[in-house]
């Protein structure tokens, strides 16, 4: 567990690539299908309610919202994929926003996906994994909600899930993830310390 990221703050949202801060920093951006447990996970992370709260905020939810850990370091919440509510012209306005930040932010560093631990590798996951391969950004898999599977089951996913992963990205890792337990977090914490390059809390 790293206090740190108790401290994240919201920073800014941004509906297009100029209004993000100057590339420079290093950005960790999180991503997953609507309902996947994105914004909880976030909040579980950084042990606050308001963040996520942020990002849920009606007209917010189709923007890039970034949270600043420290100086130069970022956590960014990425809208979620597939969401069915969103117009077509405006799925398709952040579709363009997502792809473009995805593949020309030079600040980001890694994808922290969420995928429910019930459901994972829907057609969107795998097309995110295999794009984030393709452009050779590492990606760390939160299988979230691993409460609602009895330990063995949510260990038996985990080995399988595992095992899968391989056939869509090369440099992916994979955890199970509780927010409502808080299970994952030291687990998740090392991956960002490590992506961050933020020394590990003692
Ligand atoms: P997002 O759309 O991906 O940001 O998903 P949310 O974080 O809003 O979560 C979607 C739903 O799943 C909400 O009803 C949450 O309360 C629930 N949820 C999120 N994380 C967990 C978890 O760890 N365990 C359980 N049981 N439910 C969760």
């Amino acid at each position: 567990m790293n206090p740190l990221y108790y401290q994240s703050r919201f920073l800014t949202s941004a509906a297009n690539m100029s209004q993000l801060p100057p590339e420079g920093g290093l950005e960790i951006a999180f991503a997953g299908r609507s309902n996947a447990g994105k914004s909880s996970a976030i909040n579980t992370l950084c042990q606050q309610k308001t963040l996520a709260r942020t990002s849920k905020t009606p007209g917010r939810t189709q923007l890039i919202n970034l949270f600043e850990v420290t100086e130069q370091r970022f956590l960014v919440d990425l809208p979620g994929y597939g969401f069915a509510k969103v117009a077509k012209s405006i799925k398709q306005q952040w579709q363009g926003v997502l792809a473009q930040y995805l593949e020309e932010r030079e600040s980001l560093i890694g994808i922290f996906m969420m995928m429910d631990s019930r459901h994972p590798f829907k057609n969107y996951d795998i097309q995110m994994l295999e794009w984030a391969n393709h452009i050779g950004l590492p990606v760390h898999i939160l299988l979230t909600k691993s409460d609602k599977l009895k330990k063995n089951a949510a260990n038996n996913q985990l080995f399988k899930t595992k095992k899968e992963l391989v056939d869509y990205h090369s440099n992916a890792s994979i955890q199970l993830f509780s927010s409502l337990k808080k299970t994952g977090i030291d687990e998740a914490h090392s991956v960002l310390d490590q992506w961050l390059k933020i020394t590990p809390a003692v």
